[in-house]
Parts: structure tokens; sequence; C-alpha cells
């Protein structure tokens, strides 16, 4: 049975087919780094305290950074890190940059496309629309598969787009992970899923269930949980979506 535990923003720590995996770790204490520039709400990030001591969290068989921005794998996270363990990028430049800081075992999700009977895919995303999501740059989503679990897809830092509707369509994925929170710069729309793209999601998979994550830990992200709660209430999803608290484990 797949177990999934929402540790604080986009990071997970994912038990799935005998392995356990940490996805986008960033574990640095609160307030550790300025907010980000440009943006409303200056607080220091993250917002929040951790849920858990640093080496449960890191006590994994592998990691996936889904891309290199700080909310997703920061200086605490790459100190705290076994320099050898095996780390999983979404590209060559990522890899590159992640050898750099001491990582032995570096791979990318093409490369790595199973580990024992479990498949990883590359999915891709938009992190935004327009000049700002190219400023954003690239960022990838990854589709677990294995016999005895079900297909479980975590979009990663990416809006509703096409990319999210082709990869649904692609894997037919029954459990997705999406980053909510609907972080935004104080001009252009947001960079990661506000309400309508969460329920767009739902639209398009109205049989998976919806895990949303990246929620109240950044300063950027003006969706809250409550908001949110209540949109989904409204819109009679309380099955279909859910909104973990930091540290909460949802197993399927
Ligand atoms: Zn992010």
């Amino acid at each position: 049975m797949m177990r999934i535990r929402l540790i604080r923003n986009a990071t997970l720590v994912i038990n799935y087919g005998d392995k356990t995996f940490l996805v986008d770790p960033f574990l640095a204490p609160k307030g550790t780094y300025a907010s980000f520039p440009n943006t409303a709400n200056q607080v220091g990030n993250p917002t929040v305290h951790l849920p858990a001591p640093i080496n449960e969290i890191i006590e994994v068989d592998a990691v996936i950074v889904t891309h290199l921005h700080l909310d997703h794998f920061d200086t605490t996270a790459i100190e705290a890190l076994p320099k050898d363990i095996l780390v999983i990028s979404q590209s060559d430049t990522d890899a590159k940059s992640i050898r750099e800081k001491g990582f032995s075992n570096v791979q990318t999700l093409r490369q790595v496309s199973t580990i024992d009977n479990i498949s990883l895919s590359q999915t891709s995303g938009q992190h935004g629309k327009g000049e700002i999501g190219l400023i954003m740059g690239e960022v990838s989503g990854v589709v677990f598969k294995h016999p005895d679990e079900k297909k479980l897809y975590i979009a990663g830092d990416t809006i509703w787009c096409e990319d999210v509707e082709a990869a649904i369509e692609e894997h037919e994925p029954e459990v997705i992970v999406v980053n909510g929170g609907a972080a935004q710069f104080l001009q252009g729309d947001p960079i990661t899923m506000n309400k309508e793209d969460i329920y767009r999601t739902y639209k398009e998979a109205p049989d998976a269930i919806i895990v949303v994550a990246h929620m109240e830990a950044v300063n950027h992200c003006s969706l809250t949980r409550n908001e949110l709660k209540d949109f989904i209430e409204d819109k009679a999803l309380t099955v279909n979506v859910i909104v973990p608290e930091d540290g909460e484990t949802i197993a399927f």
C-alpha cells in the first residue's frame, strides 16, 4: 500500500512498492531565507516549522528533485542528505549542478526508468504563463507505477496546462499530487495551481484522488488551506480532493 506523507511545501516522503522516496526536500528551519523578491507578504521562508526531525525525513532510498528552486532543494537539504544517496533530477543540466553540490550518484528521470518493479515516467509542466513561465524555467513531474500499487502522478510546480492534461490522459493516474498555494509575484498570474486549476485537474481525472501540497509554507503563496477547503466543500469534492496538514500521512 502506498503512503504519502506531506512534510511541508512540496516535500513528500513516499512509500511505494517497498521503496521510500523523498521528493523536493526543502528542510531549513522556519524563517531561514529571505522572502522571494517582488512578492506580497514579505516574511522569511519557510514560513512554518518542519513537522518532523530531519534525520527521520531523510531516511529514504532515493531523492527526486523536480526542479532546482530553493523551495524544492535547499541548502539545509544539501547539507543533510548523504552524498552517495541516489538523487534523480529532471535534466542533465540539473544533474550537473546537483553533482557540483557534492552528490556522487545523480541520475536523470530519463535514465532511471525503473527501480526494482517501480517504473518512473517523467512528465512536463508550466511553472506559470507567458514570460513569467519562461523565467521560472523548466519543471517536471513524475508518474510512479508498480503492479501492486495505484498509479501515482506527482505533477510538480505546474499550473493547469496541456502538459498536465496530457499526463493524465497518457498515464490515467489514480492518485495525483498537485502543488497548490497559487504562488504569485506582484505582476502576472499564479505560478502554481489555484483553486480553479485544481478543479480542472479534478474534471480531467474525476475518479482520481487529488492531494494538494505546496500550501502555507512559502511567503508568496496566497491560497490558504481554509480557503481551498471551503471551495472543495462548495463543489462537493471532499472525497476527491484532500488537503493534508504538514506531517500528515495518507495511505492508498
Ligand atoms: Zn515551489
